[in-house]
């Protein structure tokens, strides 16, 4: 089987509302959604969704990227994912985003190919299904506070806080939803980047008696010695996100014993091999990992849930609850996140169909 051709969409899709971090107010996703196309019939699907504040490159750098990368695909073998990495390696440093797409959907193409699930490639599901995070921007508190009650009458058991807004500010937001929920339900929390180091001990001091689980990435990505500062200062686990790049920051993270959980990401890592890696690396390290990402379609975020059904080392409560957000998705079935809970799919592949008209629908001129 060789690669006959690759087609390339770029897409903006809308959100179902206006979400609000650190980063950025967004009301649409900008997404690129790859078609891997064979001289044998089988179609691999690959999709992600760049993400302003976290993604190394923009929008049109990834997809000027993935233009770039795709033609040196085509005529080899599809089936050699480890040939594919290497190539485009060569081809361009960087660009993990773009790298992921076109790995994703060479992972869907083989598992199609082979009539085997991406979970089956990856050594195995460890679980029948997985339980999802919900999510809560950086409202006032009284709105935190209702929204997180509709996670947990939704059946969600775990929600995350969108901080920095201040102190003061964070600490009434968290405060509000643990008056809410009680004390069954786990409460992450995400500065996103917006304190330094002082700042962040004095807001992980004053959220201590609300019972956090884990604190996000409070400081800038670079700062990992100003991270471990606060791991060591504060009463609660701290995990690295924007910090979590490819595998060198995951070693200077253990250098610097700056996180207790890194938070990786299929598209973040570039691709899915690259993900697993980096969550066995962790694991040798010691250190627990939470996979997801906030904005996207079903794609993408399928390729998380089978890594996280495969890896031991993933933490319950998945943050892939992109659909959950999105007002559109490319494919015949979306997921349904709605419950708090998803089966692994064992179709093969990613376990997606694509829908033309969808595709179409959302399909946006190259910028
Ligand atoms: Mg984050």
């Amino acid at each position: 089987m060789k690669v006959a051709a690759i087609d390339i969409h770029p897409l903006r899709v809308p959100l179902k509302g206006v979400f609000r971090n650190a980063h950025d107010v967004k009301t649409h996703q900008d997404s690129i959604v790859v078609c891997v196309r064979t001289d044998e019939g089988p179609v691999g699907l690959g999709n992600v969704d760049p993400d302003p504040g976290h993604s190394a490159e923009s929008f049109a750098e990834t997809l000027k990227a993935v233009r770039m990368l795709a033609p040196g695909l085509v005529g080899r073998d599809p089936l050699n994912i480890s040939a594919a990495l290497e190539l485009m390696d060569r081809a361009l440093p960087c660009h993990l985003d773009a790298k992921a797409v076109l790995e994703m959907a060479l992972f869907d193409l083989k598992g199609k190919a082979l009539d085997q699930p991406v979970h089956s490639l990856l050594g195995g599901r460890l679980r029948d299904g997985l339980r999802l995070n919900g999510w809560i921007g950086m409202l006032e508190p009284d709105e935190a506070a209702r929204e997180a009650a509709g996670w947990r009458d939704a059946g969600f058991r775990s929600v995350k806080i969108k901080l920095g807004s201040g102190v003061e500010s964070d600490r009434e937001r968290v405060a509000a939803v643990r008056g809410t929920v009680g004390p069954a339900m786990q409460l992450r929390v995400d500065a996103n980047e917006a304190y330094g180091v002082d700042e962040a001990i004095r807001l992980g001091k004053a959220l201590a008696p609300l019972d956090v689980a884990l604190l996000e990435q409070p400081v800038a990505r670079s700062d990992y010695a100003g991270l471990a500062r606060v791991r060591r200062a504060v009463d609660m686990p701290v995990m690295a996100d924007e910090a979590i790049v490819g595998p060198e920051t995951l070693v200077e993270v253990v250098r610097k014993e700056a996180a207790d959980i890194v938070k990786v990401k299929v598209m973040k890592q570039g691709g899915i091999t690259r993900t697993v890696r980096m969550v066995d690396m962790a694991e040798a390290a010691g250190i627990r990992c939470v996979i997801g990402h906030g904005f996207g379609l079903t794609i993408n975020t399928l390729s998380e849930l089978h890594v996280a059904a495969s890896c031991a080392n993933v933490m319950e409560g998945c943050e892939s609850v992109g659909p959950l957000k999105m007002g559109g998705d490319v494919v015949t079935r979306p997921l349904d996140e709605s419950g708090g809970w998803v089966a692994v799919p064992d179709a093969p592949g990613l376990g997606a169909e694509l829908d033309p008209s969808e595709l179409e629908r959302w399909s946006v001129p190259a910028p």
